[in-house]
């Protein structure tokens, strides 16, 4: 099920609690997240949050936890991948992913 790209959505995403989501990526991103928040959330591809929702980052890069399992987008719109800032769509569960 497709992700709603809505205001009330992007406020219940828990990435930026997760350790994947680095405390650079997050100083780095944060301009740019509150400019597409004023402008053009819902059209852009590329958002450095909920990212369910849009492509994939274009800064985390490591695996290390990942919270999705435990988000409330996450059972609402029946998701069953995990890291969706490292892969667009998202990773299959694995032993390797397992959060
Ligand atoms: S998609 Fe998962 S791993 Fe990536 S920042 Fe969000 S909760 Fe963390
Ligand atoms: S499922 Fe993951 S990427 Fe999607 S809103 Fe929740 S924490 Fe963010």
């Amino acid at each position: 099920m497709r992700v709603e790209r809505s205001m009330e959505n992007i406020d219940k995403c828990l990435c930026m609690k997760c350790i994947s989501y680095t405390g650079h990526c997050k100083m780095k991103n944060a301009p740019e997240n509150f400019l597409k928040l004023l402008e053009n959330y819902k059209e852009t591809k590329h958002y450095e949050k909920m990212y369910c929702a849009y492509e994939q980052s274009h800064c985390i890069k490591e695996m290390q936890k990942c919270l999705c399992s435990k988000c409330d987008i996450y059972h609402k719109y029946k998701l069953e991948n995990i890291y969706y800032c490292l892969k667009t769509g998202g990773q299959e569960k694995s032993p390797r992913t397992e959060a």
